[in-house]
């Protein structure tokens, strides 16, 4: 059997990672062709060494130019353009695990030239969906790596898309499902990192304990499923062992359960339409030992999860500036300037500054409203932080 020759842009991360773990476990199936990652070079060294593709790319560009590869044949590039030759390279599938809206354009370039290709970065759907999605060659092309959204694209296997009556993602609550607004006022960077049943990167885990994660996977679920705002909710299972529901209009509903181990969904994304055998450590405990519980998301508690859902019944224009904004926030909570509990109204106040058209054109208008959430955010960030 022919090698998958694979690409994993954002490798050093929490996802690429643990891609990389499933191509470590089964190099028989497995070959890393090129990696890519924004500036950490330690950890590309490592990676390089193990794995010898043939192909590194480093964003940036004055990190690109002090790398020094380990095998003399490695072919390092740099920048944008690195990440568009990369796409254009010898490949069967392409994992986009970067965050960030930076790979937008080379995962436009993969859909357009037929690659496969396994979607964990958000940020492009958020940001893109309208024109991503448009840009597919053929059905499947775009494998989901979010857990939950695995879990739809898996329950819509084989299933009429008419026939949909509601789609239902989970979410475990995060850190603060039972804190008080006093207790997430006051809480620091580190509580908010300690997420209870999911090891993740800095930012989610940061949108998933305002649950603005949510929301965002609430747009993100209405791109790929094509689906409209009304018939797609999120409620929470705070043991994150089913990811996702799917109802019908027979009245079945299907539920996907599983650990709560991104492994699990990269491993469907890569491997799709088969299933990798992963073994015992992967499985789920018996289902009479699972706590199944489901609570509905206090809204009022979490408004971070409303705006996201708001942003998209407002127009297309709307969700890119609160990816832009969220950014600037979670970096400001990150290093002490704002609470928690700003980043919602630091994000509703960026949406209300933009008079803009609700509905935009281009992928490229898009992109240039994440840069306006920045940059509007940036501003209110510091009459935040001057209030603390
Ligand atoms: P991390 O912060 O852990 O890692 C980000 C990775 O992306 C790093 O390898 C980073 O490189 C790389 N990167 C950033 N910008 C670029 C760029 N322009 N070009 C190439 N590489 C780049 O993030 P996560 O792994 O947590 O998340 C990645 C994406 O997946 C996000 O969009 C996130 O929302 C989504 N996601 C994550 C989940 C998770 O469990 N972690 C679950 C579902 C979705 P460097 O190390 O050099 O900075
Ligand atoms: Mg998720």
């Amino acid at each position: 059997m022919n090698k998958k020759r694979l690409a994993i842009i954002g490798a050093t991360g929490s996802i690429g990672r643990a891609a990389l773990d499933i191509c470590r476990t089964f190099p028989e199936i497995f070959k890393v062709m090129a990696l890519a990652v924004k500036s950490n070079l330690k950890g590309l060294k490592k990676l390089e060494e193990e794995f010898h593709p043939e192909l590194l790319v480093v964003f940036d560009k004055s990190a690109a130019s002090s790398y020094i590869p380990f095998y003399e044949d490695v072919k390092v590039l740099a920048g944008q353009e690195g990440l568009m030759q990369l796409v254009q390279e010898e490949l069967d599938h392409i994992a986009f695990a970067s965050s960030g809206t930076e790979a937008i354009f080379a995962l436009a370039a993969a859909l357009k030239k037929g690659i496969e290709v396994s979607l964990a970065n958000k940020e492009s759907l958020i940001v893109g969906g309208p024109w991503i999605m448009k840009m597919t060659s053929f059905p499947d092309q775009i494998r989901p790596i979010d857990s939950e959204h695995s879990a739809i694209w898996q329950c819509l296997l084989g299933e009429e898309r008419n026939e949909i009556e509601e789609i239902i993602l989970t979410a475990s609550g995060g850190p603060f499902l039972h804190s008080s607004y006093e207790e997430m006022k006051n809480t620091s960077p580190k509580n908010a990192l300690k997420h209870p049943t999911w090891s993740m990167g800095a930012k989610i885990t940061v949108d998933s304990a305002t649950l603005l994660n949510k929301g965002f996977e609430i747009i993100e679920a209405c791109y790929l499923f094509s689906m409209p705002l009304e018939k797609v909710k999120a409620i929470i299972q705070p043991t994150s062992l089913i990811h996702g529901c799917v109802r019908f209009c027979d009245g079945s509903t299907k539920l996907l359960l599983s650990k709560p181990d991104m492994r699990i969904p990269i491993s469907f994304a890569l491997s799709y339409p088969k299933r990798l055998k992963m073994g015992p450590a992967f499985y789920h405990p018996r289902i009479t030992k699972c706590d199944l519980d489901f609570l509905e998301i206090d809204e009022s508690k979490f408004p971070c999860y409303t705006l996201a859902r708001k942003a998209l019944q407002m127009g297309n224009a709307y969700p890119p500036i609160v990816v832009g904004a969220d950014e600037i926030a979670v970096e400001a909570f990150l290093t002490g300037k704002i609470s928690i509990v700003d980043i919602s109204p630091l994000l509703e106040k960026t949406l209300l500054s933009y008079n803009g058209p609700s509905d935009i054109n281009s992928l490229e208008e898009a992109i240039s409203l994440v840069d306006f959430g920045r940059r509007e955010a940036r501003k209110l960030c510091r009459l935040f932080s001057e209030r603390r």
